[in-house]
């Protein structure tokens, strides 16, 4: 199916992983940059539009707008949107920027993730299922990532503990152990972030259980990964109605995030 697509944040690193990673049948429709950014007006590599600014009616034409920015850029574009599907990766998102979300999805499909990958997806459905069949196993989080990174843990560790809490209520993380910190707690979920490198982003869930232990390991190896996965998402989303949708259902693992 080919679609026009419109790109929120089009020169970032992601923005220009999602214009590279377009099908031939595809066309970029828009590539919107910060107004008054240096590349405002230069062609896009490889397509025949200019990165443009945000304003009225950029969007008109889209048939899916794919948003890799910041917060505020989000924020400026929704109220721009219409009843254009929307697919978000940006994270960082207040509780205000997510009603804004909600709001959209009453006029239009909306699917947010903080992370794209098929394989991420698919393991927060493993480690849920694994939390509950080994009910008295410890979980620890490792998660790796390069040295550039802001934010830690990433919000991709904090969804596995999530997907934990979720079959094991009574739990709670802890980041990191120092000192004389005791016996480890049954309910303690450990979420631990290494930072170092170039590391696209390596997750691993360790089941900590007496006799055995099992390990279920994501590794990215290139951040193209994120753009392909939020391309077939664009795909899937286009034929939904006005809602919020999560990777889960376009993975076809039900709406289980
Ligand atoms: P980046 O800084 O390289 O790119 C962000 C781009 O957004 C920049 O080019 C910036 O100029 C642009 N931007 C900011 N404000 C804007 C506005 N008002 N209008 C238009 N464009 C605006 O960052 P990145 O590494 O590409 O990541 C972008 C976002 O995507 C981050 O929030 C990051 O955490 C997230 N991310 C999500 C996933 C996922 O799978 N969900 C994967 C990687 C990154």
């Amino acid at each position: 199916m080919s679609l026009r697509v419109g790109v929120l944040g089009a020169a970032g690193a992601m923005g220009r992983h999602v214009t590279d990673a377009l099908g031939p049948d595809d066309r970029l429709q828009a590539a919107v940059v910060r107004g008054g950014a240096a590349l405002e007006g230069a062609p896009v590599p490889g397509h025949d539009v200019r990165y443009q600014g945000l304003e009225v009616g950029v969007f008109g034409s889209c048939d899916v707008v794919i948003d890799f920015s910041l917060p505020e850029g989000l924020a400026q574009a929704l109220p721009l949107l219409g009843t254009v599907p929307l697919v978000t990766g940006t994270t960082g998102l207040t509780a205000a920027h997510q009603a804004l979300l909600q709001a959209h999805a009453q006029r239009a499909p909306v699917l947010q993730a903080a992370n794209f990958s098929v394989g991420i997806t698919l393991l927060v459905d493993l480690v849920r299922r694994a939390a509950a069949a080994m009910a008295d196993a410890d979980v620890e989080i490792v998660e790796l990532h390069h040295r550039r990174k802001r934010d830690a843990p990433s919000g991709t560790a904090l969804a596995l503990a999530e997907a934990v809490s979720a079959v094991r209520p009574t739990n709670h993380t802890i980041h990191g152990r120092d000192g004389a910190v005791g016996p480890r707690e049954p309910s303690e979920v450990g979420v631990h972030a290494v930072r170092g490198g170039d590391v696209v982003g390596d997750h691993t869930v360790w089941l900590l259980a007496d006799g055995e232990r099992v390990a279920l390991q994501h590794i990215a190896s290139g951040r193209q990964t994120f753009a392909l996965g939020a391309l077939r998402a664009a795909r899937w989303l286009v034929d939904q109605g006005p809602g919020s949708y999560t990777m889960h259902e376009v993975v076809g693992l039900g709406d289980t995030a």
